[in-house]
């Protein structure tokens, strides 16, 4: 039952740009739009946040400070949280065991932007919940890129 997600190619691009200038530091920011009526998470926007990990090449930790006027705001809007996103400067798309032990998984998606090839960006989304161990674990997302025409 994996829910179906969607971005906005001028938003995709936005975000890849902001990775690639934080490089070789992790980059981290928030995705927010709405949802179709068929059910479809889209987001139209992007918000970079300050990555405050200590280690930013290895880790990531949105500054509290940036994060929440972005989520005020949105919530004022009426515009939805489709994903937290930070991106991976020199290994795979794939959430590491701290990504999975120190995020929120309440939100739909977590994306993450592998720029270990930095000429082609490649994009991992996921969706994390606890099993019924209580462990942490994600599986995979199907996303789309919607030309900003439509
Ligand atoms: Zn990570």
């Amino acid at each position: 039952m994996a829910l179906p997600i969607a971005i906005m190619e001028s938003i995709y691009r936005e975000m890849v740009r902001y990775g690639l200038s934080l490089l070789p530091e992790e980059a981290c920011g928030v995705l927010s739009g709405f949802r179709t009526a068929e059910g479809i998470w889209t987001a139209d926007r992007f918000d970079p946040v300050a990555n405050l990990s200590p280690e930013p090449r290895t880790s990531f930790a949105m500054d509290p400070a940036g994060l929440i006027p972005v989520l005020h705001a949105a919530a004022k809007q009426g515009r939805e949280v489709v994903g937290f996103v930070h991106s991976h400067p020199s290994s795979a798309p794939i959430p590491s065991d701290p990504d999975l032990s120190t995020s929120w998984h309440t939100v739909p998606s977590h994306w993450i932007l592998s720029l270990q090839t930095p000429s082609v960006p490649t994009a991992g989304v996921y969706r994390y919940f606890r099993d019924s161990s209580g462990r942490m674990r994600y599986e995979p997302l199907s996303f789309h890129i919607l030309p900003d025409s439509l």
